[in-house]
Order: structure tokens, then sequence, then C-alpha cells
């Protein structure tokens, strides 16, 4: 393991809202920005601010936010001794991680092999297994390559089944097989998914959960041993698979259920020598929690854990970096009040097409309780290579009620001309009987909509 230097300025590997995000996390500890940008990118609000800017490269991120060489590079001209990766590009990539500190930086993160352990399903799994996690049955490594030898685990481990990539991510590579009859089909196909999508045709094979919730454990470790968890994330509300509003704390789990699987977690970190921000995602059904996988960087969510925990955990990213020990203990991490966040996206409300193109009017709602992370100002034109996320708003309150009452009221503040976005479809989820009740299922977003029209 490197070790963890004393840094003062700090190359910001990432764009958007996240950035931004960063960039205000360093400030506030008196750390010096790099902004490295796209070409389309010149004008966001992070590049303005940051003390030194760069442009390495054109739009398309491959030769831009995913150029290892020009990344360094810059790193190089402009003096900073740490990256920070955000999330997506490279924030996964342990080749990148291992490329920074071979080049005698700090990457702001965990090490390569921590990433590299993670980033194979297959390999996540099993370590999560031997520390004491508890993982979705299924096959225990790799599918063999005997057809028939699949069959026999498929109806070992019982249908439905999903077919997983060990190189999968972002909701991508995976198949549900209800069948024994179509198992051989959807391997193939996976398969020949997978090493397109990921260079890597392994799969791996799960029992599909047909009515779970996404929840999640946040965690903290430094390099001095400490290990700590700062509660669970209900991370239900999905369509395709990707996130469209989050809750701290998950709704109906008892905090002591929590507390356990949080403990695991935290010591599963100190097993395999973890360090930075993290988190465990677990399906949860019939009050089993079931791993999945482990994203070894900050989240889109992470908002609400800082909101109900009152921890700063992109600070504590940075103090972690810098060799810090962290300051808190677990008896001390409490859970206030509830929040909810609404990532707000530029997409067609009912289309889900992205919506690119210039915004002429952008009014921001306040008030107690109401956080708003955005990169986003009038005038700003959002880019039609990136993903199409343009803000997150954050509701915070006493209780649920007043969390969901408070983000109502701010949506309903809320006007965005120029592009089209999915405000409409937080606030008629926001109004929802049944989301109200809370504790609804990762499928209930697709139900819902598919109702609606
Ligand atoms: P990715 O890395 O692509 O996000 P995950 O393994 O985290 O892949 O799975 C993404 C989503 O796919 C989950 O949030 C869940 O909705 C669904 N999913 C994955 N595995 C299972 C399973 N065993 N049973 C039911 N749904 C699953």
């Amino acid at each position: 393991m490197s070790d963890r230097k004393r840094f003062d300025r700090v190359l910001i590997a990432n764009r958007g809202e996240i950035a931004l995000r960063i960039q205000r996390a360093c400030r506030q500890l008196g750390l010096e920005t790099v902004a490295v940008h796209s070409e389309a990118d010149a004008e966001s609000r992070h590049v303005r601010e940051a003390d030194v800017a760069l442009c390495i490269g054109p739009a398309p991120a491959g030769r831009s936010y995913l150029d290892t060489d020009a990344l360094l590079l810059a790193a190089r001209v402009t003096g900073a001794s740490a990256i920070h990766p955000g999330y997506g590009f490279l924030s996964e990539n342990a080749d990148f991680a291992d490329a920074v500190e071979a080049a005698g930086l700090t990457f702001i993160g965990p090490t390569g092999a921590s990433i590299r352990l993670m980033g194979d399903k297959i390999t996540a799994k099993r370590a999560m297994r031997d520390a004491g996690v508890p993982c979705v049955p299924g096959s225990d490594g790799p599918l063999p390559a005997s057809m028939d030898e699949v069959q026999a685990l498929a109806a070992e481990v019982g249908f439905p089944v999903i077919v997983k990539a060990s190189g999968g991510g972002g909701g991508r590579g995976m198949r549900v097989v209800w069948d024994a009859k179509d198992l051989a089909e959807a391997v193939t196909l996976t398969a020949k998914e997978a090493q397109q999508a990921f260079g890597n045709p392994t799969l791996y094979l799960e029992r599909f959960m047909q009515k779970p919730r996404h929840i999640e454990i946040q965690v903290l470790c430094d390099t001095h041993g400490t290990a700590l968890w700062l509660g669970a994330r209900d991370c239900s509300l999905q369509r395709r698979h990707q996130k469209v509003l989050e809750e701290a704390p998950a709704p109906g789990i008892p905090p002591a259920v929590i507390a356990q699987i949080g403990a695991r977690c935290a010591e599963a970190c100190r097993k395999i020598g973890y360090r930075g921000a993290g988190t465990f995602e677990f399906l949860y059904e019939d009050g089993i929690f079931a791993f999945i996988e482990m994203n070894t960087r900050v989240q889109v969510e992470h908002p609400i854990t800082e909101a109900t925990t009152g921890i700063d955990i992109v600070c504590a990213q940075l103090k972690i970096a810098q060799g810090e020990a962290l300051a808190i203990r677990q008896e001390e991490i409490v859970t206030h009040g509830h929040a909810i966040e609404c990532r707000i996206n530029a997409e067609d409300p009912f289309s889900f097409m992205p919506s690119p193109g210039t915004i002429s009017r952008w009014d921001l709602p306040g008030g107690p309780g109401i956080r708003v992370d955005t990169h986003v100002v009038d005038g700003y034109t959002v880019q039609p290579y990136y993903d199409s996320l343009i803000g997150k708003i954050i509701g915070h309150g006493a209780s649920r009620e007043e969390a969901i009452a408070r983000l109502r009221v701010a949506l309903a503040e809320m006007r965005v001309e120029g592009v089209s976005t999915n405000l409409r479809l937080h606030q008629d989820v926001l109004a929802d009987p049944r989301f109200q009740e809370g504790g609804v299922d990762i499928h209930y977003l697709e139900r819902w909509l598919a109702e609606r029209t």
C-alpha cells in the first residue's frame, strides 16, 4: 500500500454536479483545485471557479474524461498532487488508480487492488461471503462451459434465475430466465453482450429475487484501521436499473436490522483493507439482505446520508486520502430525521429520451431542509455527450412526511425552461399514496409508469 501523503492541490477528473461538489469540499479544506474539461464543458461552473483550468480534449468522453494519459499529464503540468475521480468515468478503473499512484500522485479512493477485487462481481461476492456478508444464492463462481452443468446449477438455485456478467455495470449485461428451456440462449446472448460491452464474457448466475428492495450501506474507512458504516439508503425507485429517487433511512426496516448488516459491512472493509468511501448494495426481500455488489467510489445519492448523519462524505474522502484518522466513532453516528433525493434529468418526462439544449430559465427552490446540488446556471447548455443529470434536489425533515412535504414545495417552486425535465415525474411520485406509505420494491416505478400510460 502506498504512503498517504499530504497534498494541497487536487485535480478533479470529472464534470457536472459532482465536479462542483468536490471543488466545494476542497475549498472548504483549503485545498486548491484543478478543473480539467472537454471542449464541450469549457463554460462549466466549476471550470470557471477553479484555481487552474485545463482543456484536455474534445467532447466525447473517450477522448477527454476517460483519457488516462491526458489526465496524468494535466496533473503534472498544473502541479496537482492528488486526483479525485468522482463517480462514473474512471472512478472504478483499477488500472487508472494504479497509474495515478505509480505517477507519485494520491488517488482519492481505495487501492487499485480493492477496486479490482470489487469490480469483478464474482471475486467481490466471494470476498464478501468469506467476510460474513450475506449474498444472493447462486453459482459460486463463473458458469461452467458445459451447458448441462449450467442447467444443473440453475435447477439447484431454482428458477427464475438471473444471468449476469462478471464485469458488468450500469445495469447492463444481465438477463432474467424464467424457465430451463430459455437458459441456453440467455447464456449465449449475455456472454456475447458482455464480451462486446465489457471485454469479458465471464458470466455467473443468481436467484432472481422478484420483489426486492434496493438497500445500500455507506461506509467510510481510514488508513488506520477504522471502518464506519453511516446508515442505509433505499434506492428502490428505479427505471431500467437506473436510480430515480433515493431516501435515507430505509422506511420500515428496524434500525437494529440495519445496524447488524452495517456492522458486517464495516467488518468486511477491515478484512479487505478497504480505504475511503464505498457502498455495499443489497437486495432486501422477506427480511433478508443479499449482497449484489460494492461501489468503490462516492455515489450520486451521497447527500441523503450527509443530511441524516451530518457527516460530509466528500470532505472525509479528502481527509482520509491525506492520511488523517476518522475523527468520529461508530457509537457517535446517529441518524437525524429523513432525507430524500430527486435526480433531475434533462429528459422527456414520458419517453425518457434525453433532452439536450440551452436552459433559458433556471429558478431553484430553497427554504428549510432543501439542498440543491447542480452545476447548471441560466444559459447553460446541456450537452448530448454525457448523462442527462442536471441537478439533485435533496429534502430533509424531522420525519419522512416532513421531507416529502418540503420536497413537494421545492419542486413546485422550481422553473426550468429550454429543455424538458423529469420534474413532473418526481412530483407525481411524491404524491403517490403507495410511495407515501414507503417500502416499495424495485419494480414499483416501472409498474406504476406502465399503468399511467
Ligand atoms: P450493475 O452493476 O449493472 O448496477 P447490479 O448487480 O448492481 O448491476 O444490479 C443492478 C440491478 O439489477 C439491481 O439494482 C436490481 O434491480 C437488479 N438485479 C440484480 N441482481 C438481481 C437479482 N439476483 N434478483 C433480482 N434483481 C436483480
